[in-house]
């Protein structure tokens, strides 16, 4: 028997959305001079207009980080400085659901996971990193560790809050002062969250942040005034960005793209790696830089693992975002949509096969069903590139050297993931593989605690942990 789910919609009542927005400089929100629009990409609605940061917007914050540094930040001890961040903490965790419905309003992701996954990780990254201020000497990083100064931080519109404490909360922790940019699309949790340091009383212009496109990215990353650069993103751009720094003494650390391996051996316990496949490809619609975007599955187990899979793919509910049911939602952007496409149909014409279940996708916004292709080889568009959405890529394999072989054969090294009930083989295998987290019978766990970060084109340095304190203190190596 099968049941239907009748909506239930969050309601939006709690956010409001001011027509229009300015930057936050020095502790005030500050006019902008061009605008463009944020839209809802799960309906097209226009929901506010965002600033497009010049170079006088830049400058003014960084003059504004560069006195808060120097004027107080640089000044405060360890323990201060982390009340400020339990406080930034505390509110947010208050603010939650405000929090959770902005972000799902303006990026498209379902109402569940922000309301349980992006928020309270965000406020978890804070109340860690907060622990960590008074404590930098016990560290094991060296007795007298200094911070950088002030820090451009450049962030992306999959998690945007999440990333944006990835990014604060550390930096402000060791004693750094910052100038942050959201992504484009995806601004409004950036400028709630300042709303937040003013009912922090967060010392003016210790936290700047400034709203636009890639100029004002580029901007950042230029400016003479900043220390230290950490940016997540495109693999492109942050190539950009690396040779952009490479004749300054700016210090930087990249968190790029990937194209994580699930591999799923033939003595995984079958239903629950069939859920973790589902999650690691599906989840966020797959706008997750470590996404299982290629399972990488044992030849005997793959038509029986493939009809669960696909009986368990029926059942994903996508469409509104804003309804609590909801598992998959928009696609961030009409731009990202097209990237989609345009993956899935050279995959088409290399010759593997697509299926996707029957789902009725909203006739307004930008949606793309939970998709798979089969048949897929290591030469395929589909299984070397990042396709950022819900596009799972499926290789099959006989020996687990083979199985190693095919998971390392790509230019990134984000993640991987391994199911076995072996603890051998996946001590063995995790050995292997040349990715930066490794998940072992389970997929896309998050945990301030622990460092993130990739090999090769999947970027540099770590976030998260003791090892992501490093990257805000002068000298201290990344790893
Ligand atoms: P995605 O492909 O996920 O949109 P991007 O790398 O294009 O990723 O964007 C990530 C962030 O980098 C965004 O905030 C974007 O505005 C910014 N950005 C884009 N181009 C540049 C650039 N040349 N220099 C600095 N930042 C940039």
């Amino acid at each position: 028997m099968t049941f239907e789910y009748a909506p239930a919609p969050e309601s939006r009542s709690i956010v409001s959305i001011s027509p229009k927005y300015g930057h936050f400089i020095g502790g005030n929100f500050v006019a902008g001079t061009k605008h463009f629009p944020t839209i809802n990409p799960a309906t097209e609605e226009v929901l506010s207009k965002i600033a497009c940061g010049t170079k006088s917007d830049v400058d003014a914050a960084v003059k504004a980080a560069r006195k808060a540094y120097v004027g107080t930040w640089s000044k405060m001890s360890g323990k201060e400085r982390g009340k400020y961040l339990f406080r930034i903490a505390r509110i947010m965790q208050e603010r939650a659901r405000e929090f959770a419905v902005l972000e799902t309003l303006d990026n498209g992701k379902p109402i569940r996971e922000s309301r349980d996954v992006d928020v309270p990780l965000a406020a978890a990254h804070f109340f860690y990193h907060a622990g960590w201020a008074d404590k930098l000497e016990y560290a094991g990083l060296g007795t007298s560790t200094k911070p950088h100064g002030v820090a451009g931080q450049i962030i992306p519109w999959n998690f945007p809050l999440l990333m944006l404490a990835w990014k604060v909360a550390p930096a402000l922790a060791m004693g750094n002062t910052v100038v942050l940019k959201p992504a484009e699309t995806t601004s409004l949790t950036a400028l709630l969250f300042a709303q937040v340091c003013q009912e922090a009383e967060l010392p003016a212009g210790v936290v700047n942040i400034v709203t636009g496109d890639g100029s004002t990215g580029a901007l950042i990353v230029n400016h003479p005034g900043i220390d230290k650069i950490a940016f997540t993103g495109s693999t492109e751009v942050g190539k950009i960005i690396a040779r952009a720094v490479a004749s300054t003494k700016k210090s930087v650390t990249l968190e790029l793209g990937g194209k994580a391996a699930n591999i799923v051996f033939d003595d995984a316990p079958i239903d629950e790696a069939v859920e973790g496949i589902i999650n690691g490809i599906f989840f966020n619609q797959g706008h997750v830089c470590c996404a299982g975007s290629r399972l990488v599955l044992q030849e005997n187990i793959a038509d029986e693992f493939l009809e669960k899979l696909k009986i368990r793919m029926n059942k994903i509910r996508v469409g509104d975002p804003m309804d609590k049911n909801t598992d998959l939602g928009a696609i961030n952007s009409q731009e990202q949509l097209l990237k989609i496409r345009e993956l899935t149909i050279a995959g088409d014409k290399e010759g593997a096969q697509r299926w996707s279940p029957e789902c009725a996708l909203p006739s307004k916004g930008f949606w793309f069903p939970p998709t798979i292709f089969t048949g897929v080889t290591q030469g395929h568009r589909i299984a070397r590139e990042e396709i950022f959405g819900p596009v799972l890529s499926v290789l099959t394999f006989r020996t687990p050297q083979e199985a190693i072989d095919k998971a390392n054969n790509t230019p990134f090294g984000l993640s991987a993931g391994i199911w076995s009930e072996k603890g051998s083989r996946i001590l063995w295998a995790s050995q292997q593989l040349r990715a930066g987290v490794i998940w072992a019978n389970t997929f896309n766990k998050f945990d301030p605690t622990s460092p993130f970060g990739g090999y090769k084109e999947s970027g540099w340095g770590r976030e998260g942990g003791r090892h992501g304190l490093s990257a805000y203190l002068k000298g201290v190596s990344h790893e």
